[in-house]
């Protein structure tokens, strides 16, 4: 049996095809060239059990036919991952909507036309931003939870890069809820989604540290180079690491539990304060170049809308990983990369 993960060279789904690999599953994953397959099969020594699969842009009309129809019999399970993940978008329709959205309906539709009796778990990486509204994330007051959908439309969320990628997950989730309802009569497979705040931890490996990082990793990576006069007003958000995105990604097709479910992932929240506080402590060494701690952290005291994933860790069983643990992985692998550690 086989596992098919689309967007394989991604910061998550690295880790989730290592975590499947070590537990025996056979991984076919789907990159955008030959080139980048081939480095990502080298970093994993050339695992017999991984294959990839060249699918240039998730976009296209039946982009993944020719993958379905290659390993039709093998495919049971598929963890679409792929989506792009950015806010340096001009053109929002082109560059984030429209991929995220015929992406999603482009995988489901292969698997109706090749895998309907034979795929049974599909897990969509979907995100905390198709459940939060982001016009009441001031409001401490204000709880959100895994049935929550953001009220972003079409039109509101093309105003901004960071609104058109929420805009993207809500509907690219949406897609999917609505395409397993409208087919289920066909249809074997179960589904459940995936939906990460913003993600922290390592790159898996080490030579993925260059000088930029993936778009959330790189605000740890940003605020590490910042220097201590850094405005960091507008650095919060809810987190999760990496380690634990991966592990919900496999267990979200393992338990059954979470058929039908949308997994919040947030292990809490956190400022701009809290990442120069861990920063300070655990690398005294570089006192001077970090960001000042000027004032309160929100890790502690949650001053935000708050979201409610207390379903979702009941599902999982998953104990998140701190923002200390997370952050400090993450800012030491830099480090330890550029030889200042
Ligand atoms: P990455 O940018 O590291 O990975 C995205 C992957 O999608 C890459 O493999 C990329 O290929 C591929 N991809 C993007 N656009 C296309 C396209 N048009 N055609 C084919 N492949 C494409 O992002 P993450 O690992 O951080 O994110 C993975 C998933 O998790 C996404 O769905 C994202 O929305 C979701 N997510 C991420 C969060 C985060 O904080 N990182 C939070 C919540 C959800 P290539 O690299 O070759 O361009």
């Amino acid at each position: 049996m086989s596992v098919l993960v689309t967007g394989c060279t991604g910061f998550i789904a690295q880790y989730i095809v290592r975590d499947l690999l070590d537990q025996n599953y056979r991984v076919i994953g789907t990159v955008r060239s030959a080139s980048k397959g081939k480095n990502l099969k080298t970093l994993f020594n050339n695992n017999p059990f991984f294959v990839t699969e060249v699918v240039e842009d998730i976009a296209v009309p039946n982009a993944f036919d020719r993958v379905f129809q290659k390993y039709r019999d093998e495919i049971r399970v598929v963890l679409h991952t792929a989506s792009p993940v950015h806010f340096n978008a001009e053109d929002y329709e082109k560059e984030l909507l429209i991929p995220a959205i015929h992406g999603t309906r482009s995988v489901l539709e292969s698997i109706k036309k090749f895998g309907a009796q034979t795929v049974e778990r599909v897990v969509i990486t979907s995100s905390i931003a198709a459940m939060k509204d982001p016009f009441k994330y001031d409001d401490e007051n204000f709880v959100y939870n895994e049935d929550s959908w953001s009220p972003l439309t079409w039109e509101t969320c093309q105003l901004n890069p960071q609104d058109a990628y929420r805009g993207s997950k809500k509907f690219a989730e949406q897609v999917a809820w609505d395409f397993l309802k409208e087919n289920k009569d066909v249809l074997k497979y179960k589904m459940a989604t995936v939906n990460p705040s913003m993600i922290f931890g390592p790159q898996l490996f080490d030579q993925s540290v260059t000088s930029v990082l993936n778009t959330s990793a790189e605000v740890i990576n940003s605020l590490l180079h910042s220097g201590p006069d850094n405005d960091l007003s507008k650095v919060r958000n809810d987190f999760v690491d990496v380690r634990d995105v991966s592990k919900a990604h496999l267990l979200a097709f393992q338990k059954s539990e979470c058929i039908g479910q949308r997994l919040g992932l947030s292990s809490g929240q956190f400022n701009g304060q809290d990442i120069a506080q861990i920063l300070n402590k655990r690398f005294p060494k570089l006192e001077g170049t970090l960001p000042k701690v000027t004032g309160e952290g929100a890790y502690k005291n949650n001053p935000y809308a708050k979201f409610d994933n207390s379903k979702t860790k009941k599902i999982l069983g998953i104990e998140f990983k701190t923002l200390e643990e997370t952050v400090y992985d993450t800012a030491a692998q830099i480090l330890k990369v550029e030889g200042k550690l």
